[in-house]
């Protein structure tokens, strides 16, 4: 039987929780425990699909194809813990699946309340991890804050795991803030009223997170310990780290975390954890590298970080195995629309990430154009793929025109257009071309060198295309085709020739890389950045 863990935040949100809590299954997996993960989203849309990634960041998507909050990213990084659609909770799937039943009559004249209707139906998600054959240890986060009205129906399904499975199989963790006011000192205080809020809804914590910007002393642990009836040795300090959040697994091993949760819920691990000190190596050697390479991001969404996510840490990840520190320098595409010769001189190599709308679009495609004339390093991912077709059409075939139907619905030659398929989709939720699929690549080409196997699996996440109209063209104006779906119907990737490395993917390779497993392509392209340097 699975042991159950729930992590909530207090005080205020972006304090890390997902890297917490996943720092924690990694810590698990060490031991030998097999660690699932739940996520649960208290706002009402069904999925992330629908948001702007300035309200919500990155949408990580699964293989088989649910657009999800950009945690999974973070679960998929530290942990081994398998993630589809169940994976993912939010209140919008919640209530739609109640309020279908209630419509088909199942709940047989009664009244369909939050409590027991809606809570049990959160219950019944996350049991249905904790019941996969062989699970350890099922982790949920709870996202909000405490004190949040959307996350109570949830902190209520989570306390009523007191009563079944009960203790020890079920572990209340609570991350929360520690701020410093002037001088440098640091306030319980916020930690304090954040544990009481969650007391108030039935909930003791069982471990404390505290996030502070430097290491809590043993006074105020104390003092925390006092107020909170979290034992002294429970309340764990999580500092600021200097370079990556990979360290915090490292952080937390060094504070016993493991063995707290190890002996609170009586769990029997395999080993003791060795995996970590191999982790531990492999982080303190991107630390210490000392070389840089320059990574150029062009793209609109820059001004949250989030926004581009998974992009970001697969380059460290590429840098992790090169034991070269990755720098981002970043390019709002509607400011280099005029101008990208801003790109010159500082930047090793070009990224254009995914996206959607036209705003910035000439930007990308003025970027494309310098990296490909200039010889520099250029890697496409999703729009970025649509880009470099755009520009190769009207730089080099000369159809001056050249657009995707998205950007100009009735632009003379639309060179990036919708299937047939989703010319007549008007609904916008999951409606997009998702999940894994298999793409085919041609012998002979970079991509294909860089996989070294013909057949791959990649997630997508669009509507667009390249339009099967201007694949002769393109073509023949020397724009390689390298890869196809299975028919060779849709085109999967695209390069130029003879450049050092011009590559385009229309799926999204940066949901599949880890720290301790780069993605083959980041890993070629950031190794040729760093050589051309
Ligand atoms: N907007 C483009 C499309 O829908 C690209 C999507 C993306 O970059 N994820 O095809």
């Amino acid at each position: 039987m699975s042991r159950y863990i729930f992590v909530t935040g207090g005080v205020c949100s972006s304090l890390g929780k997902g890297v917490a809590a996943s720092s924690i299954a990694n810590l698990l997996e060490g031991h030998g425990l097999s660690v699932h993960m739940v996520k649960i989203d208290p706002y009402i849309n069904v999925d992330a699909g629908t948001m702007n990634p300035y309200q919500h960041g990155e949408v990580y998507v699964t293989d088989d194809g649910a657009e999800t909050d950009l945690d999974l990213g973070n679960y998929s990084r530290f942990t081994d813990s398998p993630l589809s659609r169940d994976n993912s909770i939010t209140t919008g799937q919640v209530y739609q699946e109640v309020i279908r039943q209630e419509r088909e009559g199942r709940f047989l004249g009664r009244t369909v309340q939050v409590i027991p209707h809606i809570t049990d139906e959160i219950k019944r998600r996350i049991l249905k991890i904790g019941e996969r054959p062989g699970v350890d240890v099922t982790i949920v986060e709870i996202g909000g804050t405490v004190g949040d009205i959307e996350s109570i129906p949830f902190l209520e399904a989570a306390r009523q795991f007191i009563h079944d499975p009960g203790k020890p199989n079920v572990l209340y963790i609570h991350l929360t803030l520690v701020p410093t006011v002037s001088m440098g000192e640091l306030k319980t205080k916020p930690t304090q009223h954040s544990v009481k809020g969650l007391q108030e809804l039935g909930i003791q914590p069982d471990i404390l997170l505290c996030r502070a910007e430097v290491p809590l002393n043993d006074g105020l642990k104390k003092k925390i310990s006092l107020f909170t009836n979290v034992e002294e040795d429970a309340v764990i300090s999580a500092y600021n780290v200097k370079t990556t959040t990979y360290e915090i697994p490292v952080l937390f091993h060094g504070q016993g975390i493991d063995k707290i949760i190890i002996k609170k819920m009586g769990l029997d691990p395999e080993s003791r954890n060795k995996k970590i000190k191999e982790w531990e190596k492999t982080i303190n050697g991107y630390i210490a590298s000392e070389k840089k390479v320059r990574i150029g991001i062009v793209g609109k969404y820059l001004e949250l970080h989030d926004a581009y996510k998974s992009i970001f840490e697969a380059l460290q990840h590429a840098g992790i195995a090169l034991q070269r520190r990755v720098e981002l320098v970043k390019f709002d595409s509607e400011k280099i629309e005029t101008d990208s010769d801003r790109i010159s001189g500082q930047v090793d190599g070009v990224l254009v990430p995914g996206g959607f709308g036209e705003r910035g679009i000439e930007g990308m495609i003025r970027a494309a154009q310098f990296a490909r004339t200039k010889g520099i390093p250029y890697f496409g991912i999703c729009l970025g793929l649509q880009i470099m077709v755009i520009e190769f059409a009207r730089h080099v075939l000369g159809l001056t025109e050249a657009n995707s139907t998205e950007f100009a619905p009735h632009g003379c030659d639309p060179v990036v257009s919708l299937l047939e398929e989703q010319e007549n989709v008007k609904v916008m939720g999951a409606s997009m071309r998702l999940g894994s699929s298999p793409s085919f690549l041609k012998e002979g080409t970079r991509i294909k060198e860089v996989y070294r196997v013909p057949v791959i699996h990649e997630r997508h996440r669009h509507r667009y295309e390249v339009s099967n109209r201007y694949r002769g063209p393109l073509e023949q104006g020397g724009l390689v085709m390298s890869g196809t779906t299975d028919n060779g119907e849709l085109v999967e990737s695209v390069e130029w020739k003879d450049h050092p490395w011009g590559i385009g993917v229309q799926f999204h390779p940066e949901f599949k890389s880890k720290p301790t497993a780069p993605h083959p392509l980041f890993k070629n392209f950031v190794e040729v950045c760093f050589r051309h340097a």
